[in-house]
């Protein structure tokens, strides 16, 4: 189960009060503040997205989105991926896609082990993962995939 981001940004949408720029430093890098963990840190915009950045219609029509956020073609991209803070590089917003055994799409497990889903069979399921699994960590989230797949699940 590798995690691949899909580049769709929402994550990033109402992060604008928590990656904070203070002060332009250059045409492209910038003194910011990351509130949760009160830790500041340059970035500078990533080469790749100069292009993308200087258009402010996207940050102008969505306040509470990060100012480093835009749209690019069908996705909403980071324009500071190189230089983003360690809890931006690691999240993960889903670790699991879970399938019912006719092949349906029946739920996703969120980066902290939450499950999505309203599906019943699949929710009550659940309840027993919620009281046997390990504390939440990597384990858990490899005991999760495994009782899944003993019933029957397929988990991606
Ligand atoms: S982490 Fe998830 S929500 Fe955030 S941009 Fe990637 S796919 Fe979208
Ligand atoms: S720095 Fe990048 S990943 Fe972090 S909230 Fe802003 S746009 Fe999202």
């Amino acid at each position: 189960m590798v995690f691949t981001c899909r580049q769709c940004g929402s994550c990033c949408m109402y992060l604008g009060d928590y990656i904070v720029i203070e002060r332009q430093t250059g045409p492209f890098t910038f003194e910011c503040c990351s509130v949760s963990t009160d830790t500041t840190f340059t970035a500078e915009v990533d080469p790749d997205k100069r292009h993308l950045f200087p258009d402010t219609t996207f940050p102008e029509r969505h306040p509470s989105a990060c100012r480093f956020l835009r749209p690019d073609g069908d996705l909403v991209r980071c324009t500071i991926h190189r230089d983003s803070p360690a809890q931006c590089k690691f999240y993960r917003c889903t670790v699991m896609r879970v399938t019912d055994p006719s092949g349906k799409p029946v739920g996703t497990v969120t980066g902290t082990l939450a499950l999505h889903s309203d599906n019943p069979a699949l929710r009550k399921v659940w309840e027993v993962v919620e009281r046997l699994r390990p504390g939440p960590d990597a384990d858990a989230e490899r005991w999760i995939a495994v009782f899944l797949q003993e019933r029957g699940y397929r988990v991606d």
